[in-house]
């Protein structure tokens, strides 16, 4: 095995990211959708496209791509039979004590703090939208990873969301809003 190291560009991952998703039927709009449900009630002039900006911003941070990559590609080697058993039927069948799926969709929404960990929970619990329709198991299709993922990039735009509208009413320049944006990319 060679020593070298390749370099992976930043947008090559998040690129793919972006097509897994859109690959298995999940639209940025779907997730814009479950943030908009989520946030509405505490938050009168909220629209649809802030929800949509926010759920972008999440999908350009490197710890959500990375668990998309992950998540998607189990899902999509159960659909074709290619894992290993016993995994192969864990994750197939959704079996209900593999909790990794959550754990890792968990852990993407750790670095939006405790409103996006908590609406993760409740995305959880109370599948909206989209997750319903994903996690209504068809037979031929496999996303025991993916509900998880898109309960975790909804519950972190939420977050975003709720931080933001703070830091508006705090009266923060768009300047200082968009630093912060910076910031949180990490
Ligand atoms: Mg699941």
């Amino acid at each position: 095995m060679s020593d070298e190291r390749k370099h992976i560009p930043s947008n090559e991952v998040e690129n793919a990211a972006r097509k897994q998703l859109e690959e298995r039927g999940v639209s940025i709009e779907s997730i814009a959708d479950i943030v908009y449900q989520m946030q509405k009630p505490y938050n009168e002039e909220l629209s649809l496209d802030d929800c949509v900006m926010s759920v972008d911003r999440v999908l350009m941070k490197r710890e959500i791509q990375h668990a998309i990559l992950v998540g998607v590609e189990l899902d999509v080697l159960a659909e074709k039979e290619q894992l290993s058993e016993p995994l192969q039927s864990l994750v197939k069948q959704d079996e209900g004590l593999f909790g990794v799926d959550e754990t890792i969709a968990l852990g993407a929404a750790l670095g939006y703090g405790s409103i996006a960990v908590t609406t993760f929970g409740h995305l959880d619990k109370v599948k909206v939208g989209i997750i319903e329709k994903l996690d209504t198991k068809d037979g031929k299709q496999c996303h025991t990873f993916l509900d998880d993922i898109v309960g975790s990039i909804a519950a972190n735009a939420s977050s975003r969301i709720a931080h933001r509208q703070r830091d508006v009413e705090d009266g923060l320049s768009e300047e200082e809003i968009h630093l912060k944006d910076e910031e949180d990319r990490l």
